[in-house]
């Protein structure tokens, strides 16, 4: 394993946030916002030091944040972000890190499975960014009039962290020193590093403001300060087979002597999957929010439809506390892949895999599922949300 570093940088003043005190040292769930990113790091095992990036009027606060975790010397911050981020790689020079992740210390729900991800895309290119895809439609607008919609193919938000071969970055930030770029994947791009994108989390929001604060301590606490409740849906979808090779299940390609016919990728399995959350959710179904209408579905990965209905359980302060999901078909057969299956279920929705469970059964060969005609999915999945109203 390469040496790896974190540099957190958290020198801002957090002016649109307007608490009494720079954001990062809000309290959260006990404890200041900023020391749950840096426990996130300073408990990796992959992680060899942490190093904060703070304003110098914030030493007080920064104590108290960093009380319990074993860092580095935290290093002051410049004007801007962009500043922060080269004073604090400059600070590293002397400890000659093979890798550094950097990341925003606003960011304070990181998953381990997020930093290993960013890690991962290292050994094979020079900088990753941890991002998602966006999945809402993007208006822009004109004196609060819509002027256009802007496709989403092919965008995605960035997170943090971002992580760099470490010379490499420290060039492109010395290079770029005045330059105003909002992230360092920018600054990596301006000098030409190729930037991978690997797989954020819903988790990992950026608190911005107080209402983001709220939610970040619902789901760190999974109460949220308030009551919560217990909600539940059901999903149900059928596919038909067509000519083909493999069919699409829970996430996997299965091979198969005929393939499921649909607008995207006919996952049946996802695709149930994802009603029961929005059912659970109060939000609808999956027509409502992928239309097979729209030509950006067509052949679409099944996932990122069940990814943005998790993001919606995220955002809701919600969290799942179990899935199940039953698959109804003669053929192929199921039993090989059950287990490949719950691992993927898992991975997609960041949840550990004994919350996740997947069966299969046949109609004994009764009905369109007996006769092969296609495949149907059944699905369940219970939340726990805070209460509204
Ligand atoms: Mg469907």
């Amino acid at each position: 394993m390469e040496r790896a570093v974190a540099l957190v940088v958290a020198a801002g003043r957090g002016e649109r946030f307007g608490g009494a005190r720079p954001k990062q040292y809000e309290t959260l769930a006990g404890r200041p916002l900023l020391h749950h990113g840096l426990a996130a790091f300073a408990g990796h095992p992959a992680i060899a030091g942490v190093r904060a990036v703070i304003h110098p009027d914030d030493r007080a606060l920064y104590e108290s944040a960093a009380e319990g975790l074993a860092l580095l010397d935290p290093v002051p911050g410049g004007a801007n972000r962009q500043d922060s981020a080269r004073l604090g790689l400059e600070s590293l020079e002397e400890l000659a890190p093979e890798r550094v992740l950097i990341h925003d210390g606003a960011r304070p729900l990181l998953p381990a499975e997020v930093i290993d991800r960013v890690l991962q895309a290292l050994d094979r290119t020079r900088g990753a960014v941890a991002a998602l895809p966006v999945t809402d439609t993007l208006k822009r607008e004109h004196d609060g009039m819509i002027a256009d919609t802007v496709a989403r193919q092919g965008l995605w938000r960035a997170q943090t962290p971002q992580g760099f071969h470490y010379p490499a970055i420290l060039a492109a930030h010395r290079a770029a020193a005045g330059a105003e770029l909002t992230d360092d994947a920018a600054v990596a791009e301006r000098a030409g590093l190729p930037v991978a994108l690997v797989e954020g989390s819903p988790r990992n929001l950026k608190v911005t403001t107080p209402e983001d604060l709220a939610r970040a301590e619902a789901i760190l606490t999974g109460a949220g300060g308030g009551a919560q409740e217990t909600r539940s849906a059901s999903g149900f979808d059928v596919h038909r087979f067509g000519p083909g090779d493999h069919v699409n299940l829970c996430g996997l390609r299965i091979p198969h002597d005929r393939a499921l016919l649909g607008h995207s990728d006919a996952d049946v399995a996802l695709h149930a999957l994802t009603d029961a959350l929005l059912g659970a959710l109060g939000a609808g179904d999956i027509g409502l929010h992928f239309p097979p209408t729209d030509p950006r579905w067509r052949g679409a990965d099944s996932a990122v439809f069940l990814r943005n209905a998790n993001e919606r359980v995220a955002a809701r302060g919600g969290r799942i506390v179990n899935v199940d999901v039953t698959v109804i078909c003669e053929a192929p057969k199921l039993a090989p892949h059950r287990a490949h299956m719950v691992a993927r279920l898992a991975e997609l929705l960041d949840l550990a895999p004994e919350r996740v469970n997947v069966k299969a059964t046949t109609t004994e060969g009764l009905g369109f599922t007996g006769r092969g005609e296609g495949i149907a999915a059944q699905a369940s999945a219970t939340l726990c949300l805070p209460r509204r109203g």
